[in-house]
């Protein structure tokens, strides 16, 4: 199969069709018309085989997580999205995977009326790089440095899921068959907080996607808004299943490992009344306040200071020597 076969047979198909694409997949670059008075958002994420999935991994899951961890940073910005590019490099044309790999990537697509609209293809170790663009009305996106003393932190729906399933196919935490299949669902398959991020424009003043764990990532909404924060360990919202094994995970794999893919936000005082008035009630999760005093603290359940070993997810961090 040549190349132009290859994005013929897999990438041209299955595609929506949107009204503000003049030109997709097919010219030398696509044509795109954001709509008036709109700023685009545009993102990007890599997923190397061997670093950010096991080589193994259910091209249908892949396909789906390349395009939910693009969509889940729009919706950290409170960005609509629209459009997206898909950068494969694959070491053979392996069909009934890319027909896997495409059922995920296009059934999310369509769920959330995104256009696939060009890319790149080339033989080399598997990675998939997929950009993705979206709308949000001009000086209304949701930034990392808008954090003000006094607002509330929030999170969306829960923690603690990714890390479950990492430890469990670490081998390093058994879980029943029926727990495996939920918790999983999460890692493989995260649902990108799309609505609750456009929901939260003109009510959040800042906002993330929790990608490398609470920690890291609400450490950076601390550090872009100069201000520090404290949270509360029985306000973290977890599931059921994490909840039941929370004793053998820990707090510190449920803060500091990435993939949940949830939304960590804050929201000023005089907003939370409209916030709590959202047809998404329920959908997220008070666990604490910002304060003026630099860095991040955490109340155990007793009422005591809870200090994590670990801190978040760096791929360029320096192996750690122990605790300090
Ligand atoms: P060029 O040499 O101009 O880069 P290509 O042959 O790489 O052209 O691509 C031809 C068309 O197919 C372009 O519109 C490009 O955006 C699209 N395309 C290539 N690879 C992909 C892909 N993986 N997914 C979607 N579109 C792709
Ligand atoms: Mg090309």
């Amino acid at each position: 199969m040549t190349e132009f076969e290859l994005i013929q047979t897999f990438f041209t198909r299955q595609q929506i069709s949107r009204a503000d694409v003049a030109a997709g997949i097919g010219d030398d670059a696509a044509l795109l018309q954001p709509p008036p008075g709109q700023q685009l958002a545009v993102t990007s994420d890599l997923l190397v085989s061997g670093v950010h999935f096991f080589p193994d991994a259910d091209p249908v899951a892949l396909g789906h997580k390349a395009l939910a961890v693009n969509l889940s940073d729009l919706a950290a910005m409170g960005a609509e999205p629209a459009w997206f590019l898909l950068n494969l490099t694959l070491p053979q044309v392996d069909t009934a995977w890319l027909e896997k790999f495409c059922q995920g990537m296009f059934g999310l697509a369509r769920e959330y009326g995104v256009q696939l609209v060009g890319g790149d293809t080339s033989r080399g170790p598997l990675a998939i790089a997929i950009e993705a663009h979206g709308f949000v009305p001009a000086g209304q996106a949701l930034r990392r440095s808008g954090a003000r003393v006094g607002d509330r932190v929030y999170v969306t729906g829960t923690l603690g899921d990714a890390a479950l399933t990492l430890q469990q196919r670490l081998g390093r935490l058994p879980l029943q068959q029926n727990e495996i299949a939920s918790a999983a669902a999460r890692l493989d398959r995260p649902t990108p907080r799309v609505r609750e991020g456009m929901a939260l424009r003109g009510l959040a003043n800042s906002a993330i996607d929790v990608s490398d764990g609470l920690l890291a990532d609400l450490g950076h909404i601390l550090e872009m808004s100069r201000v520090g924060a404290r949270i509360f360990l029985d306000r973290i919202p977890v599931s059921p299943i994490c909840r039941a094994h929370l004793k053998e995970l820990g707090w510190d794999a449920v803060l500091a490992t990435g993939d949940d893919y949830e939304l960590c936000f804050t929201v000023p005082a005089a907003n939370i009344v409209a916030l709590e008035k959202l047809p998404l009630a329920g959908a997220f999760h008070h666990i604490g306040e910002i304060e003026a005093e630099a860095g991040l603290r955490i109340v155990d359940e007793s009422g005591k200071a809870y200090r994590p070993r670990e801190t978040g997810h760096d791929h360029f961090a320096k192996p750690k020597r122990g605790n300090t």
